[in-house]
């Protein structure tokens, strides 16, 4: 009898993101353990990134006893947003009064990585190890290390490596090329800036390009411009220098000709950091059939276009596969099934929406249906 069926599998999650944390933690509520294994080197290894707007995914919040933490660290202002056009003319604006509820608050990706590691046993999370294969019920480390496992998660986001035992499918870009850049300290380095972009989110969309601010919770203002419709080598062909940040924030300039003056002042206020995304994903409603022993959470099951879904999914994945796990621990591959089933539904709706969105977000219209959008019924 191998220690599944004697009904404590070995768990083995290949990730220490939204997805395998929530899993992690869920677990552990249940007295279940689960190894993770991550491929940074420690907790402080990488910048987590952004915020992240968490609604749909606050239940797997209260499942891993960590709401309230969650809601005192959240930013409940970040649900503020103004959407403009080029012009600089206000569209829609939104205001969260300081008693709303809070339905969609932002949280430092970082922080929110702390609320669970902070709840989990020290020992969980192994670091440093990146998933090579797996073979003959053990996984292979690119360190040479091995472990054994009845239960293997791919929870190790849009480029997982766990993902082939599954399906062959493989994100796709979406022609959405995206350069980052930020503005540090905002309230003390440009005050009038700061006032224009608000407490959350502040948008502008054009004809094929998008800039998008968002306040982050260290005073940060973060930057994505975005090029729509784009190709294959577009930072290359559009002659972006990104070894050169200032003459990379020039070139951005001139990618938005008659753009209003306080709008492109943004990108003269930033400092020199710049990093570029290609946005890819995954078919929408993928699907795989039911193996036994691994399964996939997160982005690895269902990458799909950043406008605040994925995050929340993640959250709900490893949420739900811990609690179908906890309620039937002697059969991993019934309570694997019964979790693929309603993640693939809930996910698939989620991925369609979000593909809508992102169709929005490409139509020479961008403003006008965003603020249609917007608009309460
Ligand atoms: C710009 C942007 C903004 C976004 N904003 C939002 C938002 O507001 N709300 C929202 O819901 N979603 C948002 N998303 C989507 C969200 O970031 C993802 O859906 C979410 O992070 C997925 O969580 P995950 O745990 O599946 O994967 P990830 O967060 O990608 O975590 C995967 C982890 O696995 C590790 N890993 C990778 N490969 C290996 C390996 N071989 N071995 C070991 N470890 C490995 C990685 O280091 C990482 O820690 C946004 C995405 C982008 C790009």
């Amino acid at each position: 009898m191998n220690s599944a069926t004697a009904g404590r599998p070995r768990i083995v999650i290949i990730g220490a993101g939204p997805g395998g944390l929530a899993l992690a933690r869920v677990l552990h509520v249940h007295g279940i353990d689960a190894a993770v294994y991550e491929r940074d080197a420690h907790r402080t290894a990488r910048g987590q990134g952004g915020m992240l707007d968490i609604h749909s995914g606050q239940p797997a919040l209260r499942e891993a006893g960590l709401l309230d933490r969650f809601l005192a660290t959240a930013r409940g202002e970040g649900q503020d947003m103004r959407l403009l056009d080029p012009s600089g003319t206000l569209l829609h604006r939104e205001d969260t009064p300081d008693d709303a509820p809070m339905l969609r608050p932002e949280i430092d990706r970082a922080d929110l990585r702390d609320l669970f590691l902070d709840a989990l046993p020290e020992k969980t999370v192994t670091w440093g190890y990146a998933f090579e294969r797996a073979e003959h019920g053990e996984v292979h480390f690119t360190n040479g290390h091995r472990v054994p496992y009845d239960l293997l998660v791919g929870a190790d986001g849009a480029w997982s490596k766990v993902r082939p035992l599954l399906t062959d499918a493989r994100p796709a870009p979406v022609g959405q090329h995206v350069v980052e850049i930020g503005i540090p300290d905002i309230d003390s380095t440009h005050p009038d800036l700061a006032a224009m972009v608000g407490r959350g989110n502040y948008w502008v969309l054009g004809d094929g390009i998008s800039l998008g601010a968002q306040r982050n919770g260290d005073g940060r203002v973060r930057i994505g411009v975005s090029f729509y419709n784009t190709g294959e080598g577009w930072f290359d062909s559009a002659g972006i220098p990104l070894d050169d940040p200032a003459r990379a924030r020039a070139r951005l300039i001139e990618l938005l000709p008659g753009w209003d003056r306080k709008i492109i002042a943004l990108i003269e206020a930033c400092d020199d950091t710049v990093v570029t995304r290609s946005i890819s994903t995954l078919p929408a409603g993928l699907t795989w059939p039911s193996r036994p022993d691994a399964t996939l959470v997160g982005d690895a099951a269902h990458l799909m276009p950043p406008v605040g879904e994925g995050a929340n999914m993640a959250l709900l994945d490893g949420a739900r596969l811990a609690l179908a796990l906890a309620a039937r621990p002697w059969d991993v591959p019934g309570a694997v099934a019964d979790y693929e089933r309603e993640m693939f539904e809930r996910t698939g709706a989620a991925a369609r929406m979000s593909a809508s969105v992102q169709e929005m977000l490409m139509a020479p219209d961008a403003a006008q249906r965003m603020v249609a959008f917007f608009q309460p019924d």
